[in-house]
């Protein structure tokens, strides 16, 4: 049977879909060649090579063995996949839980030799996925770091899934969290392109397009079965598991699949009854991608300046059920409540913004009678009241801001330490304040606009 050139491509940034990524060589080692997808591709064959269809080698080089299932997350209101963040849509399909903070610095540390213009290529390329989200990888030459790359010889590419990194920063700090198995000194440019940017993708909490809920490949699985039989060693069960399997549903957030993802790996024709299907070397960041890394990690700027240091504020409350809209503290009682307008008597409904770093605020109730001032969540009465202070024993004075959309509505949570409610939530049937569990579904009165 012919095969096409695509033939050595590409399994190989397959890697590791959630924290398990010790995986060694399977079956076939390859040979430089079908380590290397774009000599097949983007190059002219070397005059030594034989013509494609007369190559006995594998077709699938080297895969990982991964696990593929999602650790189980039970789906409630709260984690629901709603297929959109900000009414945006998304493509790749990301691991809910970890997710790293916007803003967040990730250091990243080689743990293995590695040639000074390799290291360039790789900071090179990961700087390319953090130019469009909202994270910086800081590059360190000592100490710790949540990412830890390793540079072999082995044959295989893989990274823990997003926040998994850092879950083994205190106890294995000198171990691997993210491989590249076949660079060398003939690698050209677009190969580093598409495996470095692919994993730290990885390393950023994407997983791979393929196991996309709504993905819908239709494949050949025939041929599938036999090529990872023969290539790797694998039986059916096997292949079911690592191949068809697709992610949970409430796991992950995605919208409609997207085969241009630089996380989905390459499908070679034959592995498909639709040949739409099939997919080449993706080694660019798809314009979902980028749209998708954005809104992820949208940019911290634009998240909350418009709370500025000082600023007073009116909060509307955007609950859909008629009733009063703006969050007023009753100084004299020491209470929040909703009032039907800003103006006149209701001077309780200004509030000073107080930026605490990051996205966290106070908010001080600027009421002209004498009383309590500080907005403050009660936790563990899902309460929400005015304290006298900020500081100390208060700590549900302190309120992380989230953006909602593009405008200005966010959701405040409370980041009082006791366990409990979380989200300031306005009950507009009732004109009262308190926590709720989350902001989704029913709990429509947690959005607010800033006014
Ligand atoms: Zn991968």
């Amino acid at each position: 049977m012919r095969q096409v050139p695509i033939r050595n491509h590409t399994l190989g940034t397959l890697a590791v879909l959630l924290a398990i990524v010790a995986c060694g060589p399977v079956g076939v080692q390859p040979t430089t060649e079908t380590r290397d997808p774009h000599r097949s591709l983007l190059q002219e064959p070397a005059a030594t090579e034989p013509p494609a269809d007369l190559v006995a080698g594998p077709k699938l080089p080297h895969l990982c063995l991964t696990e593929i299932t999602p650790e189980a997350i039970p789906v409630t209101s709260a984690n629901r996949p709603t297929g959109s963040v900000g009414g945006n849509p998304q493509s790749a399909v990301s691991m809910r839980d970890k997710r790293w903070e916007p803003g967040d610095t990730i250091r990243v540390k080689f743990i293995t030799p590695v040639d000074p213009a390799m290291r360039i290529k790789i900071e090179l390329n990961a700087n390319r996925v953090a130019l469009h989200a909202n994270l910086n990888f800081n590059f360190v030459d000592n100490g710790k770091a949540e990412i830890r790359v390793a540079v072999t010889a082995s044959g295989n590419s893989s990274s823990k899934i997003g926040t998994d990194c850092k879950k083994s920063i205190d106890t294995s700090p000198e171990v691997s969290t993210m491989e590249f198995g076949w660079f060398d000194a003939s690698t050209d440019d677009t190969e580093y392109k598409r495996v470095v940017m692919h994993e730290f993708m990885h390393a950023i909490g994407f997983i791979h397009e393929q196991a996309h809920p709504e993905g819908g490949i239709p494949w050949n699985k025939d041929q599938v079965y036999k090529d990872y039989a023969r290539d790797q060693g694998w039986d059916a069960a096997k292949v079911d598991e690592q191949v068809f399997k697709i992610a949970e549903r409430g796991s992950t957030n995605f919208a409609s699949y997207d085969k241009d993802s630089i996380m989905q790996y390459a499908i070679p024709a034959e592995h498909v009854t639709d040949p739409a299907f099939a997919v080449g070397s993706n080694a660019a960041l798809s314009k979902l991608d980028k749209v998708y890394l954005k809104l992820w990690y949208p940019p911290k700027d634009k998240t909350t300046a418009f709370l500025a240091e000082g600023a007073a504020i009116s909060l509307k409350c955007l609950g859909t059920v008629p009733g009063n809209r703006w969050l007023d503290g009753v100084t004299q009682e020491n209470k929040v409540v909703l009032s039907p307008e800003t103006g006149g008597y209701y001077t309780g409904t200004r509030w000073q913004v107080h930026r605490r770093g990051g996205d966290d605020i106070n908010l001080e109730c600027l009421g002209t009678v004498p009383g309590n001032k500080w907005l403050d969540g009660v936790t563990q009465e899902n309460k929400v009241v005015l304290s006298p202070t900020f500081t100390g024993f208060y700590t549900g004075t302190k309120w992380r801001v989230h953006r909602e959309g593009q405008g200005k509505a966010i959701t405040l949570e409370c980041l009082g330490t006791v366990p409990g409610n979380k989200w300031l939530d306005g009950v507009t049937q009732d004109n009262r304040v308190w926590l709720a569990p989350t902001t989704t579904g029913f709990y429509t009165g947690t959005r607010w606009e800033v006014n």
